[in-house]
């Protein structure tokens, strides 16, 4: 499939899942179980039939990729926010399996480290930002400050903010303060795509038995899992709260049905694709006099 049709069709697919102001986002109508335009009702098949998309978007990705860091004016930040089990890891491994390591930074960002709670709690992550031409992705990220924090209020107590400064507005401020770095980031150049994987909570169970049966999936596994999973209710109105809150034009989230793999991925490729086709990437371009000097050079290698 040439690019253009491929970036088309990768921006009519991230555009089902795309929420660019939360205003109108309605979570009760996102099913994890979608699969979009795949419907012929034999799964298998269409599994079958998305091979060559994603390999199609890898490449594609790679080719982008190519671009952003060779201009180096803009760079993308790829956030990643879900619940255990839902593929994280894995969709960060496939989609980025075609790029250049040297353009691209994975950082995890697990429960905070007691520097980590002696600064504001965005500091761990904006200084991990991308710089230009680089690819950042954040395996979790500020956002579990809204989740996690806000389903277990004990670890806010264990941030050492000035109890004045703690009120009932903490959370809307929180989501205020992410919307304006957000803006900031965005006004430098950084293309922001936020990705929640919704995944179901019987998908999950399957998940966890999973890895609990199968030995090589062991070390996947915590029993902490468990605990948090019996938080689910809290934790799906919290995530619906913070996409409304945070989701913006220049930062949208991209909620992705998440019980069946491929589509996960298919979903995410697409809607990296049609970020980075949402700017102007192009190799760096010669003024003349770069251009002379390219000719000098290439005239005294050749008379060597
Ligand atoms: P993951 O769960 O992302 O696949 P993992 O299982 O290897 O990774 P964990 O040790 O489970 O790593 O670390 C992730 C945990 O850290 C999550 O439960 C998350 O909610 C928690 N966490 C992340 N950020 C914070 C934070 N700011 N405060 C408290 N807990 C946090
Ligand atoms: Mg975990």
């Amino acid at each position: 499939m040439p690019d253009d049709q491929f970036i088309d069709r990768a921006r009519r697919l991230a555009s089902r899942h795309l929420v660019a102001d939360g205003d109108g986002f309605d979570f009760g109508r996102c099913d994890p179980a979608d699969t979009g335009p795949f419907t012929d009702g034999d799964r298998a098949a269409a599994k079958e039939s998305t091979k060559a998309l994603l390999a199609d978007g890898v490449r594609v990705l790679s080719e982008m990729q190519d671009k952003l860091y060779a201009q180096n004016r803009w760079s993308l930040l790829l956030v990643f926010q879900a619940m255990d089990a839902a593929g994280k890891d894995g969709v960060i491994k496939h989609v980025m399996s075609g790029i250049n390591p040297q353009g691209c930074e994975v950082h995890s960002f697990k429960a905070p480290s007691a520097e980590e709670l002696d600064h504001d709690f965005m500091w761990r992550c904006t200084r991990l930002a991308p710089r230009r031409g680089m690819i950042g992705i954040f395996n979790r990220s500020y956002y579990e400050e809204v989740l996690v924090v806000r389903v277990h209020r004990e670890y806010l107590r264990g941030q050492q903010l000035p109890p004045e400064l703690v009120g009932k507005s903490i959370w809307k401020e929180r989501f205020q303060d992410m919307r304006k770095y957000e803006r900031y980031l965005a006004r430098n150049g950084t293309i922001i795509r936020k990705f929640f994987l919704h995944v179901s909570k019987d998908e999950q169970k399957r998940r966890f038995l999973e890895r609990i049966d199968d030995p090589s999936k062991n070390w996947k596994f915590s029993a902490g899992d468990v605990s948090e999973r019996a938080h689910w209710d809290e934790y799906m109105e919290c995530y619906d709260d913070m996409i409304r809150a945070t989701a913006r034009p220049h930062a949208p989230w991209i909620v992705v049905p998440a019980d069946n793999k491929w589509y996960t991925r298919l979903v995410v490729s697409s809607a990296i694709v049609e970020a980075l086709a949402s700017v102007d990437l192009h190799y760096p371009r010669m003024d003349d006099a770069a251009r002379a000097q390219l000719a000098e050079s290439r005239a005294r290698l050749l008379a060597e």
